[in-house]
């Protein structure tokens, strides 16, 4: 047997009474490159995990006798802690109270892998990309993201290397590209891209998140306006509510737009309510003064928080985005067809654009058109790119 290597990112083990299951997940992963071992039960799987140090445990909810939400709780006193791909046929609500479960026991990571599974939720589900992303748990911790220090990022800043790629936004009823939002990478010198999830949280606590909003400010508002200069396009920017404590980026915003000739109403300023959008009476007035100045209000991550709707009612905002875990599953989860249905009225009621994220195909581009969600972004209609190819994208689609 191979002695564990401490850093080897490709050790996944599978926990599944069913051996006929654990051997398709373990085909799929060992394609996708991974060393993999299968465990029928809790207590073998305690050992195992403790012998071999996997980085990922892919867990079966029900099992006889301990079951995975015993699992989870054990796993979480260990030192390092795995990710977890929850695999169970026992319904998405359940799977989420699950996953919820590994939130609270701190748990950084997790993906669900409903039953039945296809080849290809079984790939999507074990995608370095998706067990990466942690939507649930925004300031967690990866081992990349804790060498990063803040000396390291206030450089980048300084440096300009930290660059936006621009994902275009569809109007649902023409397919027509409407706009872009600018999503932050990280290209360090030595040539790796390091991702917002890794960063982000860092910015936040290091209070460097101004200078980085500003800078994806600066950059994208002028692309916007070398690469469009007569045509309607919107940029969205991502900000946390830390930004509008002072009037400074509200000022920048402002100036930003006067130099490169672009109307305030096409800058989009996405607001993530996961981080809890606070109700002190300066960010609301702060809020009011940019929207008297006409730039759009977006509230990001529509339904992933607690307070969605009293934000809703008490920020002046102009748009609403919903989570692409609602939008990713739709045309299976009567869950996620729910709460998008409902957020489109809610929306409606309102006077606010809804935008669906997450547009990973046709059918999901059908279904939230149908529902009348107003514009789409997702994979499916294009990725995030550099700022040249986005241009050209967006002009190739004009002319057609
Ligand atoms: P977000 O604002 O909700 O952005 C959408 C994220 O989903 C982006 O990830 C995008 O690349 C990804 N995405 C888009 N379409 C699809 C799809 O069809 N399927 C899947 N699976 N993913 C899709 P990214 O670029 O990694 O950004 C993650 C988050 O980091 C953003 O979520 C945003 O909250 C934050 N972020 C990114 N750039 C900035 C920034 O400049 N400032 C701040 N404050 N936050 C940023
Ligand atoms: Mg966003
Ligand atoms: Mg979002």
């Amino acid at each position: 047997m191979n002695e564990p290597d401490e850093h080897d990112p490709h050790r996944l083990l599978i926990c599944d009474d069913d051996p006929q299951i654990g051997r398709f997940i373990a085909r799929v992963a060992q394609d996708l490159g991974y060393q993999v071992r299968i465990v029928a039960g809790v207590e073998a799987l305690e050992i195992e995990f403790d012998a071999w140090q996997p980085v990922c445990v892919v867990l079966d909810l029900m099992m006889p006798g301990l079951d995975g939400i015993e699992a989870l709780k054990r796993l979480s006193t260990r030192k390092t802690k795995p990710r977890i791909v929850l695999s169970s046929g026992v319904g998405e609500r359940i799977l989420d109270s699950a996953r919820n479960t590994a939130l609270a026991y701190g748990i950084p990571s997790i993906a669900v892998l409903p039953k039945p599974f296809t080849l290809e939720d079984v790939r999507h589900a074990l995608a370095p990309d998706t067990l990466r992303k942690t939507p649930d748990s925004p300031t967690s911790v990866h081992e990349a993201a804790s060498e990063l220090r803040a000396d390291d990022l206030k450089a980048a800043i300084d440096n300009h290397w930290i660059q936006p790629v621009y994902q275009p936004k569809i109007d649902c009823r023409t397919q027509a590209v409407v706009g872009f939002e600018a999503l932050a990478r990280w290209r360090s010198p030595d040539g790796r891209t390091i991702m917002p999830v890794d960063f982000i949280p860092l910015a936040m606590s290091s209070g460097l998140i101004g200078p980085l909003t500003e800078a994806m400010a600066q950059t994208s508002l002028r692309w916007l306006s070398e690469s469009f200069p007569n045509a309607p396009m919107s940029l969205a920017l991502n900000t946390t509510v830390q930004s509008y404590a002072t009037g400074t980026l509200r000022e920048q915003l402002a100036a930003y737009c006067e130099r490169w000739s672009i109307p305030q109403g096409r800058v989009v300023l996405e607001l993530t309510e996961g981080e809890g959008l606070t109700g002190a009476p300066e960010i609301i007035s702060e809020l009011t003064r940019v929207r008297m100045l006409g730039f759009q209000l977006s509230i990001d991550d529509f339904g992933t928080g607690y307070s969605s709707m009293l934000e809703l009612a008490r920020l002046p905002f102009t748009e609403l985005k919903i989570d692409q875990a609602f939008v990713r599953n739709i045309t299976t989860s009567k869950e996620s067809q729910a709460i998008v249905k409902l957020s489109v009225e809610l929306a409606g009621k309102l006077g606010l654009s809804v935008v669906a994220e997450g547009v990973e195909n046709a059918p999901i581009l059908d279904y939230v058109s149908g529902v009348g969600c107003h514009y789409a972004q997702g994979y499916y209609i294009a990725r995030p790119m550099e700022g040249p190819q986005a241009a050209s994208w967006a002009w190739e689609r004009l002319r057609r």
